[in-house]
């Protein structure tokens, strides 16, 4: 390791433990305070472990063995949370600035404090996961961040969620694809794949943040699949919802789904084809036109409300319609 990796670590960790200790309300997504309590625990089990072969086999050789294993291990189980405190460090390009406010109308709308917390959020998620195209080409760097925004937006409420996306993104070219993954071909704009990576179009991807208050969002769609399939089900009742409230909730998607059903719905009928669907559907109504959702289905609006933590008529102020 060289001079300059010791200087970083030593002021990554020296920083993230003062922010630990100073406030619990900071928001702690480039180090979880749980995992500094287990991974700082595992430690300073391995070191006992080589103090205790010490003493029973008399070589004091197994306490610096032990110590070098113990760092080892805090250097590999922290090594994502140091590219994250890497990427964060970085001044936030105006560049970009500059695309969120043309694209996202929810990056326009928050106040300065947010929008910083969103730009964080932004550099976090494109350090941890690859937004490519197919077959890994580089993607422009504005379909890369018109990517992260929709994320961004969805855990915005919940700075302690992570995006539920495994495998990174892959931004196929056009506006469609097929089952067998070809573009150009089908009637597919995206996709959530429970192990694979969530697959969207360049088309769909564009459109989504050219008409924000079109009740059409592709990240939005997907993404809430992804909540949905957190659970290994895809049943509409996202994994995070807590279970005092999964009841209320299958009755509220209940209630609008006959709605959708019989075409009496302000949803589109995609939200019809099943529980998976409606949510997904919902959750893009929900941020795109919240004015209409909160008139036609309050309890609707009040359950999206509470399970992604925000109020978008709130944030929007009836600005636009
Ligand atoms: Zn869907």
């Amino acid at each position: 390791m060289n001079k300059k990796a010791i200087v970083i670590a030593i002021t990554f960790l020296l920083e993230y433990i003062t922010e630990y200790i100073s406030s619990w309300s900071v928001s702690m997504r480039v180090v979880y305070k749980i995992d500094i309590l287990f991974r700082g625990f595992y430690a300073l089990l391995i070191v006992l472990l080589g103090v205790a072969l010490a003493v029973v086999k008399e070589r004091s050789m197994f306490i610096p063995v032990f110590l070098g294993l113990a760092i080892v291990f805090l250097a590999v189980s922290f090594r994502k949370n140091l590219k994250r405190y890497l990427a964060v460090r970085q001044t936030f390009p105006e560049a970009w600035r500059s695309v969120l406010l043309e694209c996202s109308a929810f990056y326009r709308y928050i106040d300065t404090k947010a929008r910083k917390r969103f730009e964080r959020d932004i550099q976090i998620f494109l350090s941890d996961f690859n937004v490519k195209g197919i077959r890994g080409q580089q993607l422009e760097d504005r379909l890369r961040l018109l990517v992260a925004a929709g994320i961004a937006t969805l855990i915005h409420g919940r700075p302690d969620w992570e995006p539920p996306v495994r495998d990174g993104i892959v931004v196929y070219p056009g506006q469609r694809f097929d089952r067998d993954y070809q573009s150009g071909k089908g009637w597919m704009a995206g996709q959530a794949s429970y192990n694979g990576p969530l697959i969207v179009t360049k088309g769909s991807l564009e459109h989504s943040f050219r008409n924000p208050h079109d009740g059409y969002n592709v990240i939005f769609h997907e993404l809430a699949h992804y909540f949905d399939l957190e659970d290994g089900s895809a049943d509409g009742v996202p994994a995070f919802l807590p279970s005092e409230g999964i009841f209320a909730w299958k009755e509220i998607i209940y209630n609008e789904w006959e709605k959708v059903n019989r075409g009496q719905s302000f949803l589109d009928a995609y939200a019809g084809v099943n529980e998976a669907e409606f949510f997904a559907v919902s959750t893009e109504f929900f941020f795109e036109k919240p004015w209409v959702m909160a008139q036609r289905n309050p309890d609707l609006y009040n359950a999206l409300k509470e399970f992604y933590n925000l109020d978008p008529i709130d944030i929007y102020g009836g600005k636009i319609i």
